[in-house]
């Protein structure tokens, strides 16, 4: 293996507390990028283009899709999401590492296509505490928090294919265990061969 970044893949049904597990992980490791997807739903206050996606029209996605710039794309509550394969290739190319936040099927695409990845499923203490959670999150109606807890349910059985599975039961716990998990793939003594060659060529 060569000294390309390694990239995490961390999928949650929304109200798992992803978003907040991300930006400690971000926060601590600051040689970790985001990979900023590109989506047709209109931004949410706060969201900023550019960093939190790249928010586009369905049509450019299209356009996008035809010339084949996704390395995995889904349709989800009518709106497209996915994940450019040029800024991927672009970032592990330059040594550095990438998380993704990605539901699970396009993390079982990218699972196909390369097998080096960090494939992490968080899971919220319960089902009750789940649909808690979405109520609270007080901007979508009871129609959508319905729909989102159906795909959520749906969403928590691919976690048996994942490698490692957080319970964020608390914050700061969740985000250390992510935290350690990253750390321990870093000396994955496979991910350094290239280091360790190095190391007895000057010895
Ligand atoms: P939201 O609209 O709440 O930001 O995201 C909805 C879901 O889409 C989340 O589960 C999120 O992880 C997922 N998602 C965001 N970007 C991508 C992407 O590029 N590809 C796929 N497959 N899912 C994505």
């Amino acid at each position: 293996m060569s000294d390309q970044g390694l990239f995490i893949v961390l999928s949650a049904p929304s109200g798992a507390g992803k978003s907040s597990i991300c930006r400690r992980l971000l926060a601590a490791c600051p040689e970790i990028e985001f990979s900023v997807s590109y989506t047709s739903r209109k931004p949410r206050p706060n969201e900023i283009n550019g960093k939190d996606y790249h928010f586009i029209s369905r049509e450019d996605f299209q356009r996008r899709i035809d010339q084949g710039e996704f390395i995995e794309w889904i349709e989800n509550y009518g709106h497209f999401y996915g994940t450019s394969g040029k800024a991927m290739h672009e970032v592990l190319g330059r040594g550095k590492d990438l998380l993704l936040d990605i539901e699970p099927r396009g993390a079982k695409e990218i699972k196909k296509k390369f097998e080096d990845g960090i494939f992490v499923f968080v899971l919220p203490p319960s089902l009750d505490e789940l649909l808690k959670r979405l109520e609270k999150r007080g901007h979508e109606s009871p129609e959508v928090i319905k729909k989102r807890f159906t795909q959520a349910e749906r969403e928590l059985k691919e976690v048996m294919w994942y490698d490692y599975t957080v319970f964020n039961e608390d914050l700061e716990t969740a985000a250390k265990q992510l935290i350690a998990i990253y750390h321990a793939e870093k000396c994955k003594t496979n991910r350094l061969s290239s280091k360790i060659d190095r190391f007895f060529k000057l010895c």
